[in-house]
């Protein structure tokens, strides 16, 4: 409480009178009444962004998005209301909905994996590792499908959210860390976590430009990874300039409107069915 309160004050410790934060405070107040029972509505529902070989064009995953369609207000962004649901808790439910939906969805699909987000409250759950196993034993999605994406703050001095990803991954679930380069990890503690992917933050992506300063720091992050044997995605690919020089770097796998916006199941499974090579028909 005292950190949030922080961050409302002025420069010189002084709470300033803010009509604007004030509304936005009531607006979020109101959305999180909303979302205790938007879930037992049916309000939130999944979409699934490809994951693309960047050699051969093809999906090789998943990253399953949430969506919440609210009666009056439309669709609202995750980024709007997944830190409303931190603050308030219902993250966790929302949490085990987004993975069992996602996990349910590509068991059915062949040849993809499926990454999930996890939020720091949920990485702090005392359940997680067994909640993540029971999703799986339910849905029959071998562990090695699934990733789950973490940011680099929700693992800072988090012994006992680290402890419960190793102990994943020993069940053979990958991690990937989430937006990477915009945290404050220390490089030599990234070398300490239990990691398989570093997911390199849009932000670097949009520098590409052709230029060594352009792509800096992402030949930097792709140079540690391979010294760390990680696999790179990179997120936010937008042009077909950056696909390029990301393949030309050594990045892997790629993410972004480029390729395609999140998706519906159904739209994703055109996408899958239409990306595998057509055997050529008799003639
Ligand atoms: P994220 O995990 O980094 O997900 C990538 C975000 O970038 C998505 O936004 C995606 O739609 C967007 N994106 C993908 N390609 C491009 C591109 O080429 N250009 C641009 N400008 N954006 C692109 P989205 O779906 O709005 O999600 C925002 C954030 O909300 C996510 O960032 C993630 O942190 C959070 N989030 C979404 N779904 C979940 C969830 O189920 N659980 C949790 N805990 N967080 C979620
Ligand atoms: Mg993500
Ligand atoms: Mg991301
Ligand atoms: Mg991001």
């Amino acid at each position: 409480i005292a950190m949030y309160q922080a961050k409302h004050l002025g420069k010189h410790g002084v709470q300033l009178h803010d009509p604007a934060m004030t509304d936005r405070r009531a607006a979020d107040a109101r959305l999180g009444e909303d979302l205790a029972g938007a879930l037992d509505r049916g309000e939130l529902h999944v979409l699934y962004q490809p994951l693309v070989d960047l050699a051969s064009g093809r999906p090789v995953g998943a990253e399953a998005l949430v969506r919440w369609q609210h009666p009056r207000l439309g669709v609202v962004s995750p980024a709007r209301f997944i830190p409303i649901a931190e603050r308030s808790g219902t993250i966790a439910d929302i949490g085990m909905f987004v993975l069992e939906t996602a996990c349910r969805q590509v068991a059915g699909w062949d040849g993809v994996y499926v990454s999930v987000n996890v939020s720091p409250r949920q990485l702090q759950e005392e359940t997680l590792v067994t909640d993540v196993l029971d999703v799986l034993a339910r849905t029959g999605l071998a562990p090695d499908r699934l990733v789950l994406e973490i940011t680099e703050s929700a693992l800072v001095d988090e012994s006992a959210g680290i402890a419960k990803l190793r102990a994943l991954r020993d069940h053979g679930i990958h991690v990937a860390i989430d937006d990477f380069g915009t945290g404050y990890s220390s490089l030599h503690y990234l070398t300490r976590l239990p990691v398989d992917i570093l997911k390199i933050d849009r932000s670097f992506v949009a520098e590409l430009n052709g230029t060594p300063e352009g792509s800096g720091i992402t030949e930097a992050i792709l140079r540690l990874s391979q010294v760390l044997h990680l696999t790179t995605v990179a997120e936010g690919i937008e042009t077909a300039e950056q696909a390029a020089e990301l393949q030309l770097l050594g990045c892997a796998i790629g993410q972004g409107y480029l390729f395609a916006r999140p998706l519906p199941p159904a739209r994703f499974l055109e996408l899958l069915v239409s990306s595998v090579p057509q055997p050529s028909s008799p003639s």
